[in-house]
């Protein structure tokens, strides 16, 4: 008996990327787990930061110089009395509570300003002569201070659930006393790569094989993004193992398959995907490479499809959701950032981002086919503020060599045929 045709469903990138960010937005993420605190970095945060008192916790010198009242410094050069110095630490028991008139403190960067003075003036623009010191510049009020709790007031929330943890949130974390963090376990993502010519990488193999390497970057990008790989057998195509297979990674919080999804007479994964009784959001985009990727989920129990089929309607359902990622190698590369990125960050926890593009100079010209979003290898080279895109040489989709040279992609519009060298042009990096 034929399998049941699938409808095709074939969505602009726009369209394509809010369908995933929409599902990734119900996704419920898995268990939590508490880590040291340098552990937990890469992670993604489960709990609240709130700040353990006012940041800074008193008015906080931010220079080396003088703690003065501004009105002191109506005409310059001024020339105050220096009754006490002051350096980060306790504050010292002779130094007086306040200030009078004429008279300043000689005070360190971190140091707490006492009560009195109402600014800093820089050393620099100073000189000590015997205890007075002479100020050749004024400061206006609060310069050079940061005033308690300016940078967050006790109690505050300093990071929120699904905050990722990069070195700026580990820093904030370690400054409130939080050696320990509770963090999302990462959640499971299986890869299953199909195609009868598919071997695995240390395999004998015949002049007509090709090596595994889809699961092998799908697995590097799987990491990166905070998920575990879990990496399955490759399917052959044909539909009874292929079936079993994706069953397996089902079992995984997220299924991610690679080939099988274009039009050939071997392409099978949707047509049994659809006898799982699969629902597409879409199953193709107007992008290149990647156009045959497609998104959907199928009803999972976790006591298995079987169970699923006697529950009946009346069963409380929960899905898993899978990506069919197209086989080349920079298709199946490409799409997991464009689609399978978002799903799998929103199943680790992370709060929804939205897909950024840079803008660069583009080195040389471009002549490309119009009617689909370009997401083209390339290199970006020149520095800093001059930075600029070229497109990197490739054979196509195929080509894991040219993708291997680029460090970005560029993104070109659907509705541009001819870019000329020194326009800006949007790039996607990685
Ligand atoms: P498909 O999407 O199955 O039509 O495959 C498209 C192209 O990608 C074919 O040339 C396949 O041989 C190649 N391909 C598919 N899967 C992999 C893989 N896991 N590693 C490397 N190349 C692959
Ligand atoms: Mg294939």
């Amino acid at each position: 008996m034929p399998p049941p045709p699938t409808q095709s469903l074939i969505l602009s990138f726009e369209d394509a990327r809010r369908a995933v960010e929409q599902h990734a937005a119900q996704a419920v993420p898995g268990a939590e787990e508490t880590l040291d605190l340098l552990r937990a970095a890469g992670r993604v945060l489960a709990e609240p930061i709130t700040a353990d008192r006012d940041i800074p916790p008193f008015p906080r010198a931010t220079r080396d110089g003088y703690a003065v009242r501004t009105a002191d410094l109506a005409t310059l050069p001024a020339k105050l009395r220096v009754i006490g110095e002051i350096k980060a630490g306790p504050l010292p028991g002779h130094v007086p509570s306040t200030l009078n008139r004429g008279e300043a403190f000689s005070i360190m960067t971190g140091a707490p300003v006492p009560p009195g003075p109402d600014a800093v003036v820089m050393v620099e623009y100073t000189s000590l002569q015997g205890d007075s010191v002479e100020i050749t510049k004024s400061v206006t009020p609060g310069e050079n201070i940061v005033a308690q709790g300016a940078e967050a007031k006790r109690g505050s929330l300093l990071l929120d659930r699904g905050t990722w943890l990069n070195e700026a949130a580990i820093a904030l974390a370690a400054s409130v006393g939080r050696s320990r963090l509770q963090v999302f376990v990462r959640p499971r993502v299986a890869v299953l790569t199909t195609g009868d010519e598919i071997v695995e990488v240390e395999a004998e193999l015949g002049p007509t094989q090709i090596r595994n390497s889809n699961s092998y970057s799908l697995a590097a990008q799987i990491q990166e993004a905070g998920g575990e790989p879990v990496l399955l057998p490759i399917a052959p195509d044909e539909p009874r193992r292929l079936r079993q297979l994706i069953e397996q990674g089902l079992q995984s919080d997220l299924l991610i398959m690679t080939g099988g999804v274009s039009m050939g007479r071997y392409d099978l994964v949707e047509q049994v995907l659809a006898e799982r009784q699969a629902e597409f959001f879409f199953t193709g985009a107007k992008i290149q490479p990647g156009r045959p990727a497609v998104f959907g989920r199928v009803p999972y129990s976790s006591c298995g499809a079987g169970a699923l089929a006697r529950e009946g309607a009346s069963a409380p359902l929960s899905h898993k959701y899978f990506f069919g990622l197209p086989g080349n190698p920079v298709s199946t590369m490409v799409t997991f950032e464009l689609f399978a990125r978002p799903m799998l960050e929103a199943l680790a926890g992370m709060s929804p981002r939205p897909l950024t593009f840079l803008h660069v100079r583009l080195k040389s010209e471009i002549h490309i086919k119009t009617g689909l979003k370009r997401f083209l290898p390339a290199i970006l080279s020149g520095a800093y503020e001059e930075s600029q895109a070229e497109l990197v040489p490739w054979q196509g989709s195929g080509d894991i060599a040219a993708r291997a040279r680029a460090n970005c992609y560029i993104v070109i519009p659907p509705d541009r045929e001819h870019i000329l060298a020194g326009e800006w042009v949007a790039v996607m990096l990685r």
